[in-house]
């Protein structure tokens, strides 16, 4: 705490203004790298079951959260269609400009699962979305193993 005096001898602050570009780059890690490759290589999305609580982890992790074990080596791709669990109607970008028309964002699960995916969902008008809806991935023709190889999910055609 400064006494009245003391406050007086304080220098005026001067601000100096800039920006400080910073970048960053992370591994995938070794259950990251195992997912994308397998959504790359083989359209595939892969749970990681851990062997105590049975739980299918998605996104697929080395170690249980809840269970501090390792997960089962055999990891399981998810079949069927995932299920909207919740969604948002996007209106503006980032930086906060109108879109050319809404973006509907979905978490979508998949019942044996335990996490999910948050996507784009499209081919659908925000109205006609209900949570519950079945969903599937459109895979993008060129896949890097990156979230983005799915374009984006849509209502699922056979349900
Ligand atoms: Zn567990």
């Amino acid at each position: 705490m400064l006494r009245p005096e003391q406050k007086q001898d304080l220098p005026v602050l001067r601000q100096v203004q800039g920006e400080i570009p910073i970048s960053h780059r992370y591994t995938l890690g070794v259950a990251g790298e195992r997912f994308f490759k397998a959504m790359r290589d083989q359209r595939q999305l892969l749970a990681s079951p851990c062997p105590k609580c049975r739980d299918l982890l998605l996104p697929p992790k080395a170690y249980c959260p809840r269970c501090f074990v390792a997960t089962a080596e055999a990891w399981s791709p998810l079949t069927g269609p995932g299920f909207v669990r919740g969604f948002t109607v996007v209106h503006r970008d980032l930086d906060e400009l109108p879109l050319a028309a809404p973006e509907i964002v979905a978490l979508i699960g998949w019942p044996e699962v335990r996490g999910g995916l948050v996507h784009r969902l499209q081919e659908v008008e925000p109205q006609q979305v209900a949570l519950g809806m079945a969903v599937e991935p459109v895979w993008a023709t060129q896949r890097t193993g990156c979230l983005a190889d799915i374009l984006h999910f849509r209502p699922a055609a056979n349900h």
